[in-house]
């Protein structure tokens, strides 16, 4: 496999770490962009002493000269990205009538406008090759789910983004895609059980059952997909959403 450069935004800890690591291992360098670089060193780290290339990045994907200078900073050390994995997310639940305006620009600012500002800016040097890979961090959340307007709106925003991407800069070399997981044991998902007042063990045990492949998903059942849209096996497949939940629905 050719070795590229590669941005995974969000990439400090569970699925953003799994596919730094992934891609790591897979021969690429791989940027590992959070919003604490000390917590980004601990994944880079980690990729650098089983062997592979990484840098730390610290950046909000969310603030456009953030995103601008971290993508300038990535091609300055690891060379030109010609990968990137808008993985970065947060969650801000709420029902409707008590979701505030607050919530709902966050989680649309790092989900979407994110995605969109990191997409931009990897743009140029991926025209520029001649050859690149999008993969955006959509979720099942995206058919809809209580409690979630801001996300949901933000995950089927992703995959709007998405097909346009592909259909913009397919003529490029450069392919789009959507990974859409159900539910995956990380941060996020304990913090949720947190949230509604529910042991994680419980949590975990109630979404295995509902699965049809009887278990969670784990951060590195998303790195997979997210690295099989980046290889160059997958120069033919663009625009597409890949559901990784176990099952055909959420
Ligand atoms: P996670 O454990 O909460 O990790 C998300 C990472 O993104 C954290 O390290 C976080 O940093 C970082 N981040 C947040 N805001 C950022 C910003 N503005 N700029 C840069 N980095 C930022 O989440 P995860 O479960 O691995 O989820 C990763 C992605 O998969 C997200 O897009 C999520 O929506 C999606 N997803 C997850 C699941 C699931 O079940 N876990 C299901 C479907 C989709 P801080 O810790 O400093 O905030």
């Amino acid at each position: 496999m050719t070795a590229r450069t590669a941005i995974v935004t969000g990439a400090a800890r569970g699925i953003g770490a799994a596919t730094a690591r992934r891609l790591a291992a897979d021969g690429h360098a791989v940027a590992v962009l959070d919003l604490v670089e000390e917590q980004a060193r601990a994944t880079a780290d980690a990729i650098t002493a089983a062997g592979g290339r990484a840098v730390a990045v610290a950046a909000d994907v969310a603030d456009e000269d953030a995103a601008a200078a971290a993508v300038e900073r990535v091609a300055a050390e690891l060379g030109p990205p010609q990968i990137l994995v808008n993985n970065a997310g947060i969650l801000r639940d709420n029902l409707l009538f008590k979701m505030t305006a607050a919530d709902w620009d966050a989680v649309l600012g790092v989900h979407l406008r994110g995605a969109f500002l990191m997409s931009r800016a990897v743009q140029a040097s991926m025209v520029e090759s001649g050859w690149g890979r999008i993969v955006n961090l959509s979720s099942t959340s995206a058919l809809g789910n209580r409690g979630q307007a801001n996300y949901a709106a933000a995950k089927a925003g992703m995959q709007g983004l998405t097909k346009t991407l592909a259909i913009e800069l397919g003529r490029f070399g450069i392919t789009a895609n959507a990974v859409a997981p159900g539910f995956i044991e990380t941060e996020m998902t304990r913090a949720t059980a947190e949230r509604i007042g529910v042991p994680f063990e419980d949590f975990l045990a109630h979404a295995a059952a509902e699965a049809p492949v009887g278990r969670v998903g784990r951060p590195e059942d998303v790195a997979a997909a997210v690295a099989f849209f980046c290889s160059e096996d997958a120069g033919f497949i663009s625009g597409q959403v890949l559901y990784v939940a176990g099952g055909p629905k959420a």
